[in-house]
């Protein structure tokens, strides 16, 4: 069952609340304007309070260098820096922890330890052209050259790729014993023969842009593999069970934001000599999201609490995709209400419904589509049963 949270976390709950309100909420419309950059001076103070709050790579253990906060402390400060838009919440990092993990002594030296500290940032590339969903129809190749090895591919939506100094490049091993298993590699964007072949523009307005990145003939030390040759898919399925808990947490922060601030313009507004809020439609679109807010908070509060109890990480699999899907889709239906009820005022760039009816959209997307997510409860429901998967 779920127990209320314990106080610390509340107090955290507080403290992140203050910061996300006074620091990121007030320049989202700056932000919006200006291709997703904050005001000048902006960033150094965020980055001052996130040090402050130590939420930098939260996700990873203190003996890794990370903040090492639970998956609840995780999920409430998601939820948080979710009800900010154009991505400014994602001052709060979490680096991939699989990768850091699985890094060697000298892979934590260059690259994972300074990527902790702020130092220098990682993107991941994965998906391509032909093999989204499907990780498995990667085509990007990599083949053994003595100590090395020579990548080839083209990798697709390399979010943050413009802020980055090194990738985390998901290959297929090409020759050998290893033929066709899965490996991932460390590869500097300075490497020769890495090359944004183009960055197209998305719905959103974010500072970090989701290029096309070439690899032709990029050679890599063997030092730079993480992990052994097979081990590719193991660290993205761990990275992806992560990362729908925190989509749901954080569109739990979105919805709630919506909720509140479409709440209040309900009451200010007067249509036909009353309040919007006393209009039954209104009212319900307002009701039947808050209730949906509460089902999906609950969901993450107890699987999160799930990962810190260490409870079956199969069940657990299944169980993040129930909530990435259901919390996903809430929030979605949370901001059409509230456009609606915002009216002409909700279409306009400056509203806060506006922003994330279109940002939400891609949490239906990432980490595995919605699509994806339901084919993964429904095999999980075959294999395990209703009472294993819902307890
Ligand atoms: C803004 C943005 C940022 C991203 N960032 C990154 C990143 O940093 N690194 C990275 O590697 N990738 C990234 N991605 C890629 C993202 O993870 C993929 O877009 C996603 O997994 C879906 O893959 P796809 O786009 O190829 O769609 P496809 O796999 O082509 O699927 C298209 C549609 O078909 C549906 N579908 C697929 N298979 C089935 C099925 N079996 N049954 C029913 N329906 C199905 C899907 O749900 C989807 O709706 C990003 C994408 C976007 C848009």
């Amino acid at each position: 069952m779920f127990d209320a949270l314990p106080r610390s976390l509340r107090e955290l709950q507080k403290r992140v609340r203050a910061f996300v309100d006074e620091e990121l909420i007030p320049h989202e419309v700056h932000a919006e304007m200006n291709h997703g950059e904050l005001p000048p001076g902006q960033g150094a103070r965020v980055k001052a309070r996130v040090d402050a709050l130590a939420l930098r790579a939260m996700n990873i253990p203190a003996e890794l260098g990370g903040s090492g906060l639970s998956y609840l402390a995780q999920a409430v400060v998601s939820e948080q820096i979710g009800r900010v838009t154009n991505g400014l919440g994602w001052c709060v990092t979490t680096p991939a922890l699989g990768v850091a993990e699985a890094a060697s002594d000298a892979q934590r030296t260059i690259w994972t330890l300074p990527t902790v500290r702020g130092e220098r940032t990682e993107c991941y590339a994965i998906t391509e052209e032909g093999a989204g969903s499907d990780v498995d129809a990667i085509q990007t190749s990599a083949r053994r050259d003595d100590k090395h090895y020579v990548l080839d591919g083209e990798k697709w939506h390399v979010t943050s790729y413009n802020h980055a100094d090194h990738m985390i490049v998901q290959a297929k091993i090409a020759g050998g014993p290893n033929d066709g298993a899965h490996a991932l590699f460390f590869v500097d964007v300075e490497t020769p023969g890495v090359a944004v072949v183009r960055t197209p523009a998305y719905t959103h307005t974010y500072s970090h842009h989701h290029p096309i990145v070439a690899l032709r003939g990029v050679r890599v030390p063997e030092t730079n593999r993480i992990g052994a040759e097979g081990d590719g898919l193991t660290f993205t399925q761990s990275w992806f069970r992560y990362e729908r808990l925190m989509i749901a947490a954080r569109c739990c922060g979105a919805a709630e934001r919506l909720i509140d601030e479409a709440t209040a313009f309900a009451r200010d507004r007067i249509v036909f000599a009353a309040p919007l809020s006393d209009y039954q439609a209104v009212r319900f679109m307002l009701a039947d999201s808050l209730t949906e807010l509460w089902a999906a908070r609950l969901m993450v509060y107890r699987l999160a609490q799930a990962h810190d109890g260490g409870e079956d990480v199969k069940v657990l699999h299944g169980q993040c995709a129930m909530a990435k899907l259901y919390a996903s889709e809430m929030a979605n239906r949370v901001a059409d209400r509230a456009v609606q009820i915002f009216g002409g005022r909700g279409y306009m760039r400056e509203n806060v419904a506006e922003r994330f009816f279109r940002e939400l959209r891609i949490d239906r997307i990432w980490e595995g589509a919605s699509e994806i997510q339901r084919d993964i409860i429904a095999g999980q429901l075959l294999k395990r049963g209703t009472a294993r998967l819902t307890g």
